[in-house]
């Protein structure tokens, strides 16, 4: 008689040939078993979601029909604390990709040592598509049906793509209403009148900027006159590309949905964003050559930002790109055989779960003020936020150094050692 097996591999939904972003963060955490030690015991808990849940929201739309859109939030791991994670409204969500981006929070909070789990969320809809009640609506109808996860001490969403303050405080207000009491700790990236952060908008790119300037400092790369390259210019590659414009480096390049411009001399870049503002994206930007999509990525230039999607550096266009220095903005821009590419010609790669983690850092810290009533100045914020950063960002180079891995592949062994070490010292229940 053929035996049953006690549990099965894996949930049908996480088939291991899965390819696609939860396919590339399984790759990830293969790399990184081997330097895990006896925690490795406990690995099998980063391959799978503690949670999932898929909700159909059905909001009426303006001109009287109804429409259904698909959400999801994940909770990865709550190990080391509640689950934190931001919400995207994008058409391509995906229930795998939210599984990705959770899993990629859990190593991001992680590896700056903020006291959260992580998880994600999203739904499914192009948000450009929608007016501003039929937003509001969709908002509140995804925020009730995921109100049974979410919470100040459970799951705190915050701002991801195609997502903003408003929108936290629509989740903030639903939420509390639905609760009887106002509760600004239950999401963060809210307005600064709503228990918001000063500094929160723009930490995400201050982030990348603050272990740019780091990794630039230890590899010898002067920024003052560095060529950058940024995809996405919006609240992180635009924060970013300004920030390093004003410590002396040129912006060369941008590409955005709306196109690609160069200007070997150096962008004007605050011209750039009031551009980026007024039109909503980069494409038609006097003042630059227009250039093709693909021929972004072979622009010559010292420091190159993806700032927008995941899957954007992949093997057919990784061979191409001139930077020294890849600093991950998005989440997940790059693929592992991009990786490998890169890592072959000697480009640096500072990996999305450390260079992006100013985001959430300063998440961390409007829940702290929430959570006390008392709130804290900018330049407090943003000093914290640096020394948050550049300590993270320093032990994970001397684990690369120690291990000679790559600093992805080092972030990943700092954090799932912290996350598996939570997981042994809590034991298993019951
Ligand atoms: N969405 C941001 C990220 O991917 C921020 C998440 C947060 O602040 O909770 O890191």
């Amino acid at each position: 008689m053929p035996t049953t097996p006690l549990t099965h591999a894996l949930p049908s939904y996480l088939d291991p040939a899965h390819v696609g972003p939860w396919g590339i963060y399984l790759q990830q955490i293969d790399r990184v078993t081997p330097y895990l030690g006896p925690l490795a015991r406990w690995v099998e808990t980063l391959k799978r979601p503690k949670r999932i849940l898929v909700v159909d929201v059905p909001i009426e739309l303006d001109n009287g029909t109804i429409a259904h859109f698909e959400g999801y939030r994940v909770q990865h791991n709550t190990s080391r604390g509640p689950g934190k994670g931001g919400v995207r409204f994008h058409q391509d969500v995906t229930l795998s990709e939210v599984m990705a981006l959770s899993a990629w929070m859990s190593i991001k909070n992680a590896a700056v040592n903020v006291p959260y789990g992580g998880a994600k969320g999203g739904v499914r809809v192009d948000p450009r598509t929608l007016s501003r009640g039929e937003l509001e609506r969709l908002t509140r109808r995804y925020t009730s049906e995921i109100g049974i996860l979410i919470g100040p001490t459970k799951d705190i969403p915050a701002p991801d793509v195609n997502t903003n303050g408003q929108i936290m405080a629509w989740m903030m207000d639903t939420y509390s209403m639905n609760v009887g009491a106002t509760a600004t700790g239950v999401v963060t990236g809210k307005p600064v009148d709503l228990g918001g952060s000063l500094g929160r908008i723009e930490a995400t790119g201050r982030g990348v900027f603050t272990v740019g300037v780091e990794a630039a400092r230890l590899t010898g790369l002067p920024v003052e006159g560095a060529r950058v390259a940024v995809q996405g210019f919006g609240n992180v590659g635009g924060t970013a590309g300004r920030l390093f414009a004003e410590a002396g480096a040129k912006v060369v390049a941008v590409q955005d949905h709306t196109g690609s411009i160069h200007h070997a001399g150096g962008l004007d870049v605050p011209a750039v964003l009031a551009y980026v503002k007024e039109h909503g994206g980069v494409g038609g930007f006097p003042g630059a050559e227009a250039i093709t999509a693909d021929d972004f990525w072979g622009v010559p230039c010292d420091i190159l930002i993806p700032a927008a999607l995941e899957g954007q550096i992949t093997e057919h266009n990784a061979g191409r790109i001139q930077a020294r220095m890849v600093i991950e903005g998005a989440n997940g821009p790059t693929t592992p055989k991009a990786d490998d590419i890169l890592a072959d010609k000697g480009v640096l790669v500072l990996p999305d779960v450390i260079a992006n983690a100013g985001g959430v850092t300063v998440s961390y810290f409007e829940w702290v003020q929430d959570f006390s009533s008392f709130f804290w100045s900018e330049d407090e914020i943003n000093e914290r936020l640096v020394r948050i950063m550049k300590g993270a960002f320093g032990a994970i180079w001397q684990v690369a150094q120690e291990h000679k891995v790559s600093l992805r592949t080092a972030t990943f062994i700092v954090a799932c050692q912290r996350i598996l070490h939570a997981r042994e010292m809590r034991g298993l229940y019951p």
